[in-house]
């Protein structure tokens, strides 16, 4: 006997037995998405490396140790995606798309890196981003933590916060910058070999170190708030009052960075202490500068993603969700009746009744064994043809959870209507 192969480390398979809540989780996600008139985007799983490169940086994590990089049969060097703003700034430079016009774009599609795997941390794991070009107010910040904060409640995720900061312009930024680095320049002795080589090029990554020894250093670190100009105050106080009008609480981390370069001004991670380690579920903000750096004209662009994954689990782990029968109906036939008559009766009811979820119990068993699996699969109603239906072109329909309803004889067009009175899918169609 051949052996078996295993799927690879940090990837993972959704049986059927958890994959309606990816499901209706992405459709909650996705209808809150086009309530406030984002629009879907798909781009390439393979890019080139270089895209990457130049639109995370080098000095990165991803870009440093975790892409999954490939060289073609040509000797060009490609990878899978590890997320989607770099892929989404190309996409939009390359199909004119930010000329004149400002987008707010959405994608919901699986990242891959090459990391530890560990609970909430996986090499393939899904994020839906958003991403908008154009609009450089705060107002549009505001909205994209509004429209979070709204996709928290209708999920019924509750213990979730909201950490907030600002980078300011990249000129305060470019200030901060310096102090940190004379700051941490006399603390060299506690400083790891990762923070020592990223202290010159990315200073403001050291703020995220994760190292223990560093963490004190770190609490006392210059905040960049005594670096800010008017202007970047006035941006992140007009974020503020909008979340405030709102009744969406925040809570400001003066530690919270983003590595990258390219980012300014308001800078936010949602974050649950629900899920161990690995609690944050959505991060983002602004990056008024990376447009202009891919080669594009200023452009103001702000954006997040959201850990899919992580939220699964969280759905999973604290039984957020009931989950809802998939079968309505649950069609048994008497052996007699054969495949030929039965088929055709389960087509014309999906066609008059789009939506319904039918299921026609296959090969043939006895009654017993085929009530058995309808009340497994959870189906309200079971229709049962016997020869003698067949012959009358009468429906046996059995309400196998509602004991008044019973069992009762009707027509054709009786059973279409009692269907449509008593489904819930069919009240939505
Ligand atoms: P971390 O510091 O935890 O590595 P990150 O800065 O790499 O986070 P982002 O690139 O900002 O994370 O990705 C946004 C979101 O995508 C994260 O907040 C998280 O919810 C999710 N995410 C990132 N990496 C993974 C992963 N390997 N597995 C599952 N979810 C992930
Ligand atoms: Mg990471």
């Amino acid at each position: 006997m051949s052996k078996k192969i295993s799927r690879l480390r940090g990837m993972y398979d959704v049986t059927p037995e958890h994959v309606w809540v990816w499901q209706r989780l992405e459709q909650i996600v996705t209808s809150i998405l086009q309530q406030y008139g984002y629009q879907e985007i798909r781009f390439p799983i393979l890019e080139k490396t270089a895209l990457f490169h130049s639109a995370i940086g080098e000095v990165t994590d991803v870009v440093e140790k975790e892409m999954f990089t490939f060289t073609t049969r040509k000797g060009e060097s490609i990878s899978m995606r590890p997320e989607g703003t770099a892929s989404t700034v190309r996409m939009v430079l390359q199909n004119g798309m930010i000329f004149n016009d400002p987008q707010k774009l959405w994608y919901n599609c699986p990242m891959f890196r090459y990391e530890k795997p560990q609970k909430g941390r996986n090499r393939q794991f899904s994020q839906v981003g958003v991403e908008v070009f154009g609009f450089e107010g705060p107002d549009v910040d505001a909205e994209l933590l509004l429209m979070t904060h709204k996709m928290w409640q209708q999920l019924g995720i509750k213990n979730v916060r909201l950490e907030l900061n600002t980078l300011g312009t990249p000129e305060c930024r470019a200030a901060y910058r310096e102090v940190l680095i004379a700051y941490f320049e006399q603390h060299m002795d506690v400083l790891d070999d990762e923070a020592k080589s990223r202290l010159h090029s990315n200073p403001l990554r050291l703020l995220d170190s994760k190292n223990p020894r560093m963490k004190d250093v770190i609490a006392q670190a210059p905040v960049i708030q005594d670096h800010l100009s008017d202007a970047a105050m006035a941006h992140f106080d007009g974020l503020c009052t909008i979340l405030d009008a709102c009744d969406v609480p925040y809570v400001i981390n003066q530690k919270l960075v983003r590595g990258l370069d390219y980012y300014s001004h308001n800078v936010f991670e949602w974050v649950t202490d629900d899920l161990g380690a690995q609690g944050t579920i959505c991060a983002g903000g602004r990056y008024d500068r990376l447009v202009e750096m891919q080669g594009g004209k200023p452009t103001p662009a702000t954006g997040f993603a959201m850990g899919v994954d992580r939220l699964v689990e969280l759905v999973l782990d604290h039984n957020l969700w009931e989950q809802q029968a998939e079968t309505e109906v649950y069609l048994i036939r008497d052996k007699a009746v054969p495949d030929a008559a039965i088929m055709p009766l389960a087509e014309r009811l999906r066609s008059d009744l789009p939506g319904l979820k039918l299921v026609v119990n296959m090969g043939q068993a006895s009654f017993k064994s085929q009530f058995k699996k309808a009340d497994k699969s959870g189906a309200q109603f079971a229709i049962i043809m016997g020869e003698k239906e067949m012959d009358e072109q009468v429906y046996s329909l059995k309400a196998l959870q509602d004991r008044e309803f019973g069992q009762q004889q009707l027509s054709y067009p009786e059973l279409v209507s009692v269907l449509k009175k008593h489904l819930p899918s069919m009240c939505e169609v």
